[in-house]
């Protein structure tokens, strides 16, 4: 078992005699044993502090920490059976690798050195690293420094993973070998585990669920794709997705029919109209790239654009227009050939946009979910992300 709770839980920092950074405010989530959960947010939202309040190498100012029903919040770090694995590795330089794995076994436990020599070279093959065994970290490269230091996690067998953007030195190439290396292991380990990126492309292809933080709020936490198509607020919408969804300054018109902006107006359709009716006038409307139409001659809601730049990717292409003075992105299918320069017609199809109350972020309105990240989800019962306003055609 290896289910954690965290709840409430609280760190500041004080700045000086009167002043104090709340670098983790309020924090609740359950993780479930065995999972893999994706701590993911721009720089110095909190991710580090909330994986070390947990390992015991900060302390919490509120709240509490629960391993398997177990309160750990004030428990010395090294009594949590938890094992962490840093970006900068932190091997010990003078160490062969073997000795690095079995440092902490060596210290920490009553097991005879022939038990501990059986498991380190039983992790080393785990890891495909026997060849390595006796080398010291300065023979080794990048990612077989960080495969010595997972294997020294791995070898403690603890109730729980911690990882701080342990793939972030390896160049891209190794990086994206390395992740579906370690969801394999993970899986096959079945560990509880959390892991820390601020990188979104590596929160969306590896957690079973992913936890958006900023400034030190938990935004939302949810299965890659329910983030990705049903955000809580304006910041999941644009932090999750490659390119980012655009976004538009709108306000309803008196009887809540339109959206209108400087430069274009949008009819609503009945269920549109019922999930903004009697609420706020001041909106954002988001689209993500991919849903942005060509327009055919028969479309509602045709705006015309021009087009500033083509990014051709083959299968698809970038498209860069400018509405209004600000540039945004639409993914076009790669065979559609649009010439930069010229004006063409677009569609933001009503099934597909979002809207944001303006003021305070807040979803109003998701585009309709695919059955994809509706399967994801009921995986995960109790995420409540299906309950904001999802409106068919
Ligand atoms: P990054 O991705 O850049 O590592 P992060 O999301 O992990 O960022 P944290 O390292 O948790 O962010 O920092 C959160 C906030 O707390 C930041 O404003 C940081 O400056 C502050 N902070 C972290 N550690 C300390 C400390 N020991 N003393 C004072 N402030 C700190």
């Amino acid at each position: 078992m290896g289910d954690l709770e965290i709840a409430n839980l609280t760190k500041r920092f004080s700045v000086d005699s009167e002043t104090a950074l709340v670098a983790v405010d309020d924090l609740s989530i359950s993780i479930e044993d065995g999972e893999f959960l994706v701590l993911v947010g721009p720089s110095g939202c909190g991710k580090s502090t909330t994986l070390r309040c947990i390992a015991g190498l900060e302390s919490a100012t509120e709240g509490t920490i629960l391993l398997d029903g177990t309160d750990i919040t004030h428990q010395r770090s090294r009594n949590r059976d938890i094992a962490m694995v840093f970006q900068n590795y932190a091997l010990y330089p003078h160490m062969s690798s073997r000795k690095n794995i079995g440092f902490g076994l060596k210290m920490g436990t009553d097991l005879s050195n022939d038990k501990i020599n059986e498991r380190i070279e039983q992790t080393a093959a785990m890891m495909g690293i026997e060849q390595l065994l006796e080398k010291k970290p300065g023979e080794l490269s990048g990612g077989q420094q960080q495969r010595v230091a997972l294997g020294r996690a791995i070898v403690r067998d603890p109730e729980l993973f911690l990882m701080d953007e342990p793939l972030s030195n390896l160049d891209a190439k190794l990086r994206t070998q390395m992740r579906t290396e370690l969801q394999n292991l993970q899986s096959d380990l079945d560990v509880t585990t959390i892991y820390v990126t601020h990188d979104q492309t590596e929160a969306m292809t590896m957690g079973d669920r992913i936890a958006v933080l900023n400034d030190g709020e938990l935004q939302q936490v949810g299965t890659p794709l329910e983030c990705y198509h049903l955000p809580a607020n304006r910041f999941v919408a644009g932090f999750i997705g490659s390119p980012s969804m655009n976004f538009f300054d709108v306000t309803t018109d008196r009887d809540a029919r339109m959206l209108v902006s400087d430069e274009f107006g949008y009819s609503l359709n009945a269920a549109t109209m019922e999930t903004i009716a009697n609420g706020t006038e001041v909106l954002t409307l988001g689209i993500r790239p991919e849903d942005i139409r060509v327009a055919a001659s028969d479309d509602e809601n045709v705006l015309t654009v021009k087009v500033d730049v083509v990014e051709p990717l083959g299968d698809q292409s970038f498209v860069y227009f400018t509405v209004g003075g600000q540039t945004y992105t639409a993914s076009i299918d790669g065979e559609e050939y649009i010439r930069e320069g010229t004006e063409i017609d677009v569609v933001f199809p009503q099934n597909r946009i979002h809207l944001f109350d303006r003021q305070t972020g807040e979803a109003i309105k998701n585009r309709e979910p695919p059955e994809a990240a509706q399967a994801e989800a009921a995986e995960f019962q109790g995420s409540s992300s299906f309950a904001v306003g999802q409106s068919t055609d």
